[in-house]
């Protein structure tokens, strides 16, 4: 099973994929995590996006297509992908549906994750990560633990992304709002988008999803 979870940033997209790669084998495709990857690694690309990353702004379509296109290619045994943060826009999504057909593979659900600006601004702001695992926390509603171990992995870095501050976020919400939420018309008019409270409690969020993979 092949899925999108779309939302603005910090709906928590990020979230309930790793729960879903936990629970279902699936594969998460985040285009965010790839592009920082690419960054801390010091590619010639990962260089070139930095600044449009720091900004909030959207990289180009053809930089993401092509991220996601290698990893189509991976022919393990795994639940499905669970694309996170991509498509953002209509070119991308188009861009997506060709890989699929081209590989032999589908779409099955989209997920909108609904949150509203208040509710992304208060988690943006609380955002970290464990630099080990990628396990997300949040400095109110997922805490680290007393212990200042990671509950997953142990470790004890706990990393907040440079873009996750107020100028950027609002940037990346008028990105959002302008070249991504035409996506829900587009895959509505499909009949694959499905919706979820995403204001909801973390744990009612994951069964709302289940209830739909399932369904
Ligand atoms: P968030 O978790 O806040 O939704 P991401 O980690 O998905 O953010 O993305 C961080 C940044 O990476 C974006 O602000 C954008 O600059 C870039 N990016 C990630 N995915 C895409 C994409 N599909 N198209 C264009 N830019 C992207
Ligand atoms: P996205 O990948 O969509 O940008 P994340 O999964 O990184 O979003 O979540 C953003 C922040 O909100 C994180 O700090 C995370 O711990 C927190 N968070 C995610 N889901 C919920 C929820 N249902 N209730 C409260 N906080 C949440
Ligand atoms: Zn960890």
């Amino acid at each position: 099973m092949n899925i999108i979870l779309l939302g603005p940033p910090g709906a928590g997209k990020g979230t309930q994929a790793r729960h879903l790669v936990e629970t279902r084998n699936m594969v998460q495709l985040s285009t965010g995590d790839m592009l920082r990857e690419a960054k801390d690694s010091g590619t010639e690309m990962g260089m070139m996006v930095a600044d449009v990353m720091a900004r909030g702004d959207l990289v180009t379509d053809e930089i993401v297509i092509g991220l996601i296109r290698e990893k189509l290619e991976d022919k393990s045994e795994h639940g499905g992908f669970i694309f996170d943060g991509f498509p953002r826009t209509l070119a991308q999504a188009t861009a997506l549906g060709e890989l699929l057909e081209a590989t032999g593979q589908k779409l099955d659900h989209v997920i909108e994750l609904r949150v509203n600006d208040d509710a992304l601004v208060k988690r943006i702001s609380g955002r970290s990560t464990c630099g080990q695992c990628g396990e997300v926390y949040h400095d109110v509603t997922k805490p680290h633990p007393e212990d200042g171990k990671c509950v997953k992995c142990g470790a004890s870095d706990f990393k907040r992304r440079a873009d996750d501050n107020e100028e950027s976020l609002r940037n990346r919400l008028m990105e959002y709002y302008k070249k991504t939420s035409p996506l829900l018309g587009y895959y509505y008019a499909l009949g694959m988008l499905k919706r979820v409270d995403g204001l909801a409690d973390m744990k009612v969020v994951q069964a709302s999803i289940a209830a739909i993979l399932d369904n």
